[in-house]
């Protein structure tokens, strides 16, 4: 914890046209790093009222010029944890927070219910574009080598890309101006050749990479997985997303019924594909590509079908990550901690605490040669 003065409060846009409070504060040392931003979370949180008007901080605002107290709490963002009001200026005035997008000019919105104010400006808003394009390339989505954060801003802020099908095109549209990017500073000959043969690479894409990579609201990398795993395939999914627009019938009972899936997953994705312009730009995106069909789970002869499984403790044969996926295929739930629901247990070395509260909990265990064993074959 430390005090220091509060310089001033800038809006930040997000993907999802969250307007996102930052502190700009006189640098201080917390815990041995020098803090300059803070999170001040949302409107509500500056003026020291949730939305059901339970009080924050006593219900005392921060105000620009403030004494405050940052705190860092692990190695996440920095926070306000106070405000002294015996050392505020006598002409502070109460923060007043901006209605419109300071990005696009957009209206800005709170629905019922959400503490964050967002840009209604959706594909004309340049953060909410920026934001998006870098979602797109990162490593859970499309993970474009030498496409980062950094370029996407530049070729963005130079007209290069304004949306993801961009980035398929680049190389046809610029095809003479490859030129271009090998004189920019930072690009050379290779570096350049190396990017169009990493989006190439691109074009294939799994199912649930590509839903993750749209970045609606709501739908992370685990959802993504969950529907790709239930539609498998692009025209499926689409068809799905067309039919349930309504949010009622078949198609859209079918979609909550999702395990993992809820109301309000459901209605970001669909409410997603039913705006005619993102709807335009995924599908400008989609004509790019090769959509690669996800494995429906094979439970024939699985013993582990139905199966909840635990993995903890170092895996030598394979990665966590492989042995999550064939449980997964072989029709079994992976859980990230024991309980009295936990089936298995397969436990490498360095296994502790969980291995022994299954022991405790006479949860069957298996070393990583005995689940090789019980899934051989498979
Ligand atoms: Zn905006």
């Amino acid at each position: 914890m430390a005090w220091t003065t509060l310089e001033d409060i800038t809006i930040q846009v997000g993907r999802t046209g969250a307007l996102s409070p930052v502190a700009r504060l006189k640098p201080v040392t917390v815990g041995g790093v020098v803090v300059s931003n803070a999170t001040l979370h949302n409107e509500d949180y500056i003026k020291g009222f949730d939305s059901k008007g339970n009080k924050i901080r006593d219900g005392k605002d921060i105000r620009i010029g403030d004494w405050v107290q940052v705190y860092r709490a692990g190695d996440v963002i920095p926070k306000i944890a106070d405000t002294d009001l015996a050392k505020r200026s006598p002409g502070a005035q109460p923060y007043e927070f901006p209605t419109t997008c300071p990005e696009c000019g957009s209206d800005a919105i709170r629905d019922e219910g959400d503490a964050v104010r967002r840009c209604t400006g959706g594909l004309i808003c340049p953060a909410q574009a920026v934001e998006k394009l870098k979602h797109f390339v990162s490593r859970a989505a499309f993970d474009i080598d030498g496409l980062g954060a950094k370029q996407v801003e530049q070729f963005y802020a130079d007209g290069w890309i304004a949306e993801p099908a961009d980035i398929f095109t680049l190389q046809t549209r610029y095809g003479t101006g490859m030129q271009q990017l090998k004189n920019r500073e930072g690009w050379g000959d290779k570096s350049a050749e190396k990017l169009f043969q990493a989006i190439e690479d691109k074009r294939k894409i799994p199912l649930s990479r590509l839903i993750f990579a749209l970045g609606i609201r709501h739908v992370g990398e685990a959802a993504s997985n969950l529907v790709a795993q239930h539609y498998t395939t692009w025209d499926a999914f689409e068809d799905v997303m067309a039919q349930a627009a309504p949010m009622e019938g078949a198609a859209w009972d079918d979609l909550i019924g999702v395990d993992g899936i809820g109301t309000v997953m459901a209605q970001s994705l669909v409410s997603t594909f039913a705006q005619e312009a993102e709807r335009a730009s995924i599908n400008r995106l989609v004509a790019e590509l090769t959509i690669q069909e996800t494995a429906r789970p094979n439970t024939d002869g699985s013993p582990i079908a139905g199966k909840t499984i635990v993995f903890t403790g170092t895996l030598e044969k394979m990665s966590r990550a492989e042995a999550k996926a064939r449980a997964e295929r072989l029709g079994a739930k992976v859980s990230g901690s024991v309980s009295a629901k936990t089936d298995l247990l397969v436990a490498g070395p360095g296994a502790g605490s969980k291995a022994k509260k299954a022991a405790d909990l006479g949860i069957e265990t298996l070393d990583e040669d005995g689940w090789l064993d019980l899934i051989a074959g498979l």
